[in-house]
């Protein structure tokens, strides 16, 4: 096992570079910086330590235009910005294709929308070994080699044979699935043999850590399980130390943010707007991971169980646009927008209220922001999710604390917040139905308390505390998972029986 030690140059991996290209109609480029909490946390590291991302730059064209746009990006960045240029049909099938019909249902335990198409899995070998040679380009004795993310798993055996020997750590932002869904998987030994080529693979949660070690166990047992799942050794003596390490957001932003005047008065106006009405929030891509289909129908289910909530309520259903070229995205969003008008058209009031606002296209930071602050209540019910940071945001904006958190258990965030959140389980129309309803009714003493309690884990367990805690355990030689809060309180033995198994570290 190689050592980091605290001064290794960090080189970080991932599918797109961390900024936006854009190509005007006269040719020439802009870009902007990425925004994102992965970005903002690992600026510090990459400018203190010197470092390097590699990834692609978000164009298929390439030609010099890109390669100045980027050292003028890079200026701006404080590190350095390594392309890997990839041509529209790498992207087709190894991004939309593999990563995205293939790995994203998969793992998301959804097979049925698998599409195990073997010319995606040949494009995904090859992409994967071109992002190895830019990495091996950049790479000196001595770095430290951080990979992101299921569009790039075989990276790190592309780089073992190339020759580099630098320690190499992957972090799996999406969930593991368990072992039955996962032997599925056409080409399920060659991905896992692969994983196991890195030093150090970081999970969201420790479920999605001991769902890979039962794939390990099954597929690949001449490996030796350590103590407590920490870690696997190979008949060549090669170790992989496995952890849980859920990521954050910039919390202290989000609430910066969330307290400005220019937030303050958006979200009065949003109020003013919606007299006397509770506002639940639902803020997704459109994607099928989501639940929004389900979730809008346990928001009907709630409208006629509990008539009173009619005009008390509204909800505001933020979809952001997503992956529009894949069927399934096209149907999901007819499917949507097919249960809005259904639900408007049962309950509008003319001229009065209307039940589902409904928003398709992106919105901006500020009125993201405004929203969260707004809203009475996030619904947050995803099928499954690897994380869910919409939740996280939601809970750092709330700084009146009085926002409820509806939370699907199948969110890895809930790990976390399960004390503060009201779970459900999102196929449960009935069960979110009554969720909505309760927390409606909540009163102001239990809403305060719970979303400190939310507050309270979200601000400690931040996207910095995040990358120092990957840092950290790559360099570290006795790895324990985060501490995760178990003291949720079931309300029956078997439900204790489920959480012991699925949420204790
Ligand atoms: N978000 C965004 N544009 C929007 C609305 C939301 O970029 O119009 C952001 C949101 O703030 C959050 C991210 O998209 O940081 C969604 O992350 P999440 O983990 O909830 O789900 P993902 O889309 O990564 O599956």
């Amino acid at each position: 096992m190689h050592h980091a030690q605290p001064s290794r140059r960090l080189i970080v991996v991932s599918n797109r570079l961390p900024m936006v290209l854009h190509r005007a109609a006269d040719g020439s480029l802009s870009s902007r910086p990425g925004s994102g909490g992965l970005v903002t946390a690992l600026l510090p590291v990459l400018r203190d330590r010197g470092g390097v991302w590699v990834g692609w730059p978000g164009i298929t064209d390439h030609d010099e235009g890109v390669e100045s746009a980027l050292t003028r990006a890079a200026h701006q960045a404080g590190y350095r910005l390594a392309p890997v240029a990839l041509s529209a049909e790498d992207q087709s099938g190894f991004y939309h294709g593999f990563s995205n019909e293939v790995l994203w249902p998969l793992f998301h335990d959804l097979q049925s929308l698998c599409h195990f198409d073997p010319a995606y899995w040949h494009s995904y070998t090859t992409v994967n070994e071109k992002y190895a040679r830019a990495i091996a380009g950049q790479a000196q004795a001595g770095d430290f080699i951080w990979v992101h993310d299921y569009q790039l798993i075989l990276v790190a055996a592309d780089l073992r044979r190339l020759g580099v020997e630098s320690p190499l750590a992957f972090f799996l932002h999406i969930p593991f699935p368990p072992l039955d869904i996962y032997l599925k998987l056409p080409w399920r030994y060659t991905l896992l043999r692969a994983l196991l080529e890195y030093d150090l693979i970081g999970f969201q949660t420790p479920r999605d850590r001991r769902n890979f070690v039962q794939c390990v166990r099954t597929l690949l047992p001449e490996a030796r399980v350590g103590h407590r799942s920490h870690h696997l050794r190979l008949p060549s003596g090669h170790e992989t130390r496995l952890g849980s390490f859920p990521i954050g957001i910039d919390a202290g932003a989000f609430s910066r943010q969330a307290r400005s005047s220019a937030v303050t008065t958006a979200a009065e106006k949003l109020r003013a707007e919606l007299p006397g009405r509770e506002l639940i929030l639902g803020v997704d891509r459109l994607d099928y991971t989501k639940g929004i289909p389900l979730r809008l129908e346990a928001f009907r289910f709630a409208l006629r169980a509990h008539p009173e909530l009619q005009e008390r309520v509204t909800l505001i259903q933020v979809v952001v646009p997503s992956r529009d070229d894949i069927p399934q995205y096209r149907e999901l969003k007819t499917r949507i927008e097919q249960l809005v008008s259904e639900i408007n058209g049962e309950f509008t009031r003319p001229g009065g209220w209307v039940p589902i606002h409904y928003v398709y296209r992106a919105v901006d930071r500020l009125d993201l922001i405004a929203y969260y602050r707004a809203a009475r209540i996030a619904l947050v019910t995803p099928l499954k999710d690897g994380m869910n940071l919409v939740a996280k945001e939601f809970c750092a904006c709330s700084v009146d604390d009085d926002g409820v958190l509806i939370l699907s258990e199948f969110a890895g965030a809930a790990a976390q917040l399960q004390q503060g959140a009201l779970l459900v389980n999102p196929y449960d129309i009935e069960g979110t139905a009554k969720a909505i309803r309760d927390a409606c009714v909540m009163d102001g003493m239990e809403r305060r308390h719970r979303m400190r309690r939310l507050r309270r884990v979200v601000n400690r367990q931040d996207v910095f505390g995040w990358v120092n805690g990957f840092l950290a355990a790559a360099i570290a030689s006795d790895l324990n998972d985060f501490p995760l809060p178990v003291d949720y309180v079931p309300s029956t033995e078997s439900e204790q029986a489920y959480w012991d198994t699925e949420f204790a570290a």
